[in-house]
């Protein structure tokens, strides 16, 4: 080539990264790598090895241990005999440990980077200057944590020995995600690397012993699904944390039901990529690279689905397809190089199955005119227009470098196009009009949104899921309380057990005169006869029946959730003052007829019912009072950016109520779930249903909208499963007898609902617990800079 054509043409010579160090680190431990338990290496009792390859080359680059469930076993012996230690640790000195862990990180930073990119195949621009450098920030961040835990999160304590099973996609970076939250809250770890990368989590091992953390505080055990699977049955782990496909996400789910163990879940995504026609259409042809081509595409919050506005789609398609005949794919470690290796040949072939899948279907398929490297595993970036909206290439998550293009005419059409999925993790607008980006950020269902940015991360910010992208946060101050559970004799006793039990009633109950009247359900802000044309008899503690209630089936409860789906809508957009409004004057009608609500309390449970009364009252304005203060945070991400955590409803719920005090758990539920912005079906603890049917006619004279809060009475778990199974239910409280819990948790897994596991008596949980159960976070990226 001579110097004019090089000065023309100005072509990409290699810029290859040394491998030789890591090669180094591989040779040092003779290429073979056992189990980190109670911090010393040991075999597996499997004696399975398996080996793990450079997807850029086919080339072994070491064995790796398969631990069993006798391996399982003992790593969680291990943390759960640590934790008795750690979780006492004061805060700052687990501070201290955490700092070690960044500080090691960035020493050994260009080894974990090239350690990365051979393992996994992703280009070493993207493991040096964004995996590991997160990495590294997720450990101070969190440190930072450690040290506040006291006084920021007083009251709360770890869990225990936390489970965390983590993917392939960013292997170091999901350990750091997973392990600096845990470690900060007190928690001990046993984790799971994936089996296609198990090379830095063992390097990070070594970090953990070099700096002298204590024997057990993290375990890591590789192996394969069945590893992952021994992990989340082992009765001693006290929270799973995962993130992977959704498949395997309702594998656990299921799994778990019932347990007893706190789990999140961070799934898949088919993230929309949304342009409106007054974007910066150069900007955002950046953006669709870092969208889809960053990691291979191989990246749950990827914006697979490019939503584009009808009058710029021709010109942004030029300038994207003349952007994606420059990407350069090829050797991982060449520093020029924008996508590097798939995976797997396993994934490879299932990135070559949607894509014909996708021309079978109809869709405009464009890829550059270069070949990708024929040895190893790659794919070339590629583009779909004119994709039909149900079409499997838009719905169904790839995990690849493949976009599928549509378009929109109107933002409600953007709207709704992006929201035309199961999945929630997270969506990109485009837009110079900020009144637009922030108006269509809000309506869009996802965990994270980014406003003229794509793929930002970092620890200060939350991520996580709405729908079928799971649930549960990681990262922010949000992300904390996944890895804390209230201390018992902390929830305050205001309002309840000794304040409202066991004193006298006030009224006697035999003065009272027969009640004959049969309660009906109370759905789309009617009362209606339940459609089993059965009623239920009501007693009261002593056996004398006190009424009936109407036998809910399935199919009020349908109704009921159809009501509440109408409402949602609406009822989010009230503005939260408007809310707390509605829910005082809720108060007053109830205090009009409070005495009638205390005989009947005391008819019904025996107890004091003015009490009750009295402190359902309270709960009421409280719930009330959270309506226009429940505020989300600003998180000082590091780039020019506010980044706003903002709490959101999670929709339409369903509620079981406890027995014990029925008004006031429906008061204190209920209301602050109304609060929040949520619509409800509610069912009335079935010992005490009638307290909540008289509350319909309280709610039919104030301003709740109709279909807001619905009643369904019938036997809870008949009703309680149909709710869980119910596609277009977000969330359910269950407050029932054990037998129940599993039953909701593993029938939730349908549509990854959340779920709320709560004991049917005792004392009911407090104000800022049912806060956070009634939303879910979004946080909001939203850069400045002229
Ligand atoms: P991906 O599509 O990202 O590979 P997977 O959900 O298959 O996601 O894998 C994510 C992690 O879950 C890996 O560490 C894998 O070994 C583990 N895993 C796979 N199957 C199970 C299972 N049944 N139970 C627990 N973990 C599992």
């Amino acid at each position: 080539m001579t110097l004019t054509e090089i000065m023309e043409t100005l072509p990409y010579g290699p810029a290859p990264e040394a491998a030789q160090p890591a090669m180094d680190w591989l040779k040092a431990h003779k290429g073979k790598f056992q189990l980190f338990i109670a911090g010393k290496w040991r075999n597996p009792a499997s004696k399975e090895w398996f080996t793990t390859i450079n997807p850029a080359t086919a080339q072994k680059l070491a064995e790796v241990a398969q631990a069993s469930a006798a391996d399982v076993d003992e790593a969680v012996k291990a943390a759960r005999k640590a934790f008795a230690g750690w979780s006492q640790t004061k805060g700052h000195v687990r501070a201290r440990y955490l700092y070690a862990m960044a500080r090691q990180i960035q020493k050994h930073a260009r080894l974990f980077a090239v350690l990365e990119t051979l393992d996994n195949g992703k280009p070493i621009r993207e493991t040096r200057d964004i995996d590991i450098p997160l990495v590294a920030r997720h450990f101070y961040y969190h440190a930072g944590w450690a040290q506040l835990m006291e006084s920021e999160l007083a009251g709360y304590a770890p869990l225990g020995v936390v489970g965390q099973i983590i993917p392939w996609n960013f292997p170091l970076l999901m350990l750091a995600w997973k392990v600096a939250p845990a470690l900060a809250m007190g928690n001990t770890v046993v984790l799971k690397p994936a089996e296609f990368t198990p090379l830095t989590a063992l390097l990070f091992a070594e970090i953990c012993q070099n700096i002298g953390l204590p024997p057990g505080v993290v375990n890591i055990i590789t192996g394969d699904g069945k590893t992952g699977a021994a992990l989340v049955e082992h009765p001693g782990v006290d929270k799973i944390a995962f993130t992977g496909s959704t498949e395997v996400g309702r594998i656990i789910r299921k799994a778990t039901a019932g347990s007893g163990k706190k789990l999140s879940l961070e799934l898949g995504g088919k993230s929309p990529f949304v342009v409106f026609e007054d974007a910066d259409l150069d900007s955002a042809v950046e953006g669709v690279v870092d969208a889809i081509w960053f990691n291979q595409g191989q990246v749950c919050c990827a914006g697979s689905r490019l939503l584009v506005q009808e009058g710029i789609a021709e010109k942004m398609y030029t300038k994207l397809r003349a952007r994606m005949e420059k990407l350069r794919v090829g050797d991982p470690l060449d520093k020029a190089v924008d996508i590097g290796a798939i995976i797997a040949p396993v994934q490879l072939q299932k990135i070559q199955q949607l894509v014909q899948k996708g021309v079978e279907e109809g869709a405009k398929l464009w890829q550059p005119s270069w070949a990708v490297p024929a040895e190893g595993c790659f794919y070339p970036p590629t583009l779909f227009t004119e994709v039909a909206p149900a079409s499997t290439i838009a719905q169904e998550e790839i995990f690849g470098p493949v976009l599928a293009a549509l378009t929109f005419r109107t933002p409600e059409e953007a709207v709704r196009l992006a929201n035309n999925t199961r999945y929630g993790l997270a969506a990109s607008i485009w837009s110079e009009d900020i009144n637009l980006a922030l108006d269509v950020a809000t309506q869009i269902k996802a965990g994270t949104i980014w406003i003229n940015s794509t793929n930002l991360f970092d620890a200060a910010s939350g991520f996580g899921g709405y729908r079928e992208s799971g649930f549960g946060r990681e990262g922010g101050k949000e992300g904390l309380w996944e890895y804390v559970k209230k201390i018992e004799q902390h929830r305050t006793a205001q309002g309840q057990t000794s304040s409202a039990r066991g004193l006298t009633a006030r009224a006697s109950a035999e003065s009272l005169p027969p009640i004959d009247r049969t309660a009906k359900l109370f759905i789309g802000g009617k009362q209606v006869r339940p459609d089993s044309g059965y009623s239920k008899a009501v007693y009261a503690p002593d056996g004398r029946l006190v009424g009936e209630v109407g036998l809910g089936n399935r199919k009020d409860i349908r109704n009921a959730v159809e009501a509440a789906r109408s409402a949602q809508e609406g009822w989010r957009k009230t503005a939260a003052h408007s809310k707390a409004q509605i829910l005082y004057f809720l108060a007053e009608n109830l205090s009009q007829r409070a005495e009638e609500f205390a005989r009947r309390l005391s008819e019904q449970t025996g107890q004091d019912g003015g009490a009750e009364v009295e402190a359902a009252l309270e709960a009421l304005f409280t719930a009330a009072a959270w309506a226009d203060k429940y505020e989300g945070l600003v998180h000082p991400t590091p780039l020019r950016n506010v980044t706003l955590a903002i709490p959101e409803p999670i929709g339409v719920m369903g509620i079981l109520c406890p027995d014990d005090q029925p008004l006031l758990a429906l008061a204190r539920l209920a209301g602050t779930a109304l609060a929040m912005g949520n619509t409800l079906v509610v069912v009335p603890s079935p010992l005490a249903p009638l307290s909540a049917t008289d509350f319909y006619q309280v709610l039919e004279t104030s301003d709740v909208p109709a279909g807001t809060l619905n009643i369904v009475t019938g036997e809870r778990d008949e009703l309680a499963l149909t709710l869980a199974e119910h596609d277009d239910v977000d969330a359910v409280w269950y407050a029932g007898p054990q037998a129940g819990w599993a039953l909701v948790e593993k029938a939730s897994a349908g549509n990854m609902k959340r779920t709320w596991i709560l004991p049917s008596s005792g004392p009911l949980p407090d104000t800022d617990e049912i806060l956070r159960q009634a939303t879910q976070v979004k946080n909001i990226w939203v850069p400045y800079g002229a």
